[in-house]
């Protein structure tokens, strides 16, 4: 069945209609690519499907319960426990060792610093970075970075990792080996993966692709 579904969703902001009417659909460690024109929608769509923004008005279903039927806390359960996040730049935290950023969402989850640590080494070692745990990330370059925000996205074994744009920051062969990583740990882990690119050779590491234009997209595989 569907893991993540998106019916109709509107959201303007003023005048602007980020989103006129976008569907979305995505199955259990399936990599969906959001494509688009920059400014068509795909992060607002993205940020809806997380929980982070409130669409006017549309549906989305994950796991068979209405993101709007949910309290915040709900909400904020959910992205803590279910999803991960990938972003384009600036998300590890600069005071803390790799290994440390990488074990964070389980020591805020209650798990004991030694087996979060383990488990953040076995993340970092399948992005190919268990070398770099002690090092702090103004210390590595911008792929090994960005493998270390993978395996951090990865750690607390989510079913759904949002990243948006995550290589945009990237030159080519390093965006390249982060897909690959990426793909291959979200695969390994049953993970599905929300993948908003416009860069059509990362979106061909995707099962399939959604283009968003104008707001508005659809999505052949929505009715299961
Ligand atoms: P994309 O990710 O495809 O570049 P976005 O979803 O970021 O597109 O933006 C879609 C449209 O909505 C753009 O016109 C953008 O300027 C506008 N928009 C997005 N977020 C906001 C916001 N928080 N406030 C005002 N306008 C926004
Ligand atoms: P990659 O692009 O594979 O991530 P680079 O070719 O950019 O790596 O960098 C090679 C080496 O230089 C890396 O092993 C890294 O330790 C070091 N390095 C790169 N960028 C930085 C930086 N901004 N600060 C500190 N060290 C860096």
């Amino acid at each position: 069945g569907t893991l993540l579904c998106a019916t109709d969703l509107r959201k303007a902001y003023g005048p602007t209609k980020a989103l006129d009417g976008a569907e979305f659909s995505i199955h259990p460690g399936e990599v969906v690519a959001v494509m688009g024109p920059s400014g068509s929608g795909k992060s607002t769509l993205l940020h809806c499907l997380a929980g982070i923004v409130t669409p006017d008005s549309g549906t989305i279903t994950y796991a068979g319960r209405e993101l709007s039927a949910m309290n915040d806390s709900e909400r904020s359960a959910l992205r803590r426990g279910e999803f991960g996040f990938v972003f384009q730049f600036g998300q590890l935290v600069p005071e803390l060792t790799c290994v440390e950023n990488v074990a964070l969402p389980l020591r805020l989850a209650g798990v004991r610093r030694k087996e979060a640590e383990r488990t953040a080494l076995h993340w970092m070692s399948e992005l190919e970075v268990a070398d770099l745990g002690s090092k702090r990330p103004g210390e590595v370059s911008g792929g090994q970075g960005q493998r270390v925000a993978v395996a951090r996205a990865l750690v607390t074994q989510p079913r759904v990792i949002f990243a948006d744009e995550p290589t945009g920051a990237l030159d080519s062969l390093n965006g390249e080996l982060v897909m690959q990583l990426l793909t291959e740990a979200a695969r390994s882990a049953n993970a599905a993966v929300v993948l908003v690119t416009h860069e059509t050779r990362v979106a061909a590491y995707s099962d399939r692709e959604i283009v968003v234009r104008d707001g508005k997209s659809r999505d052949m595989e929505r009715i299961v």
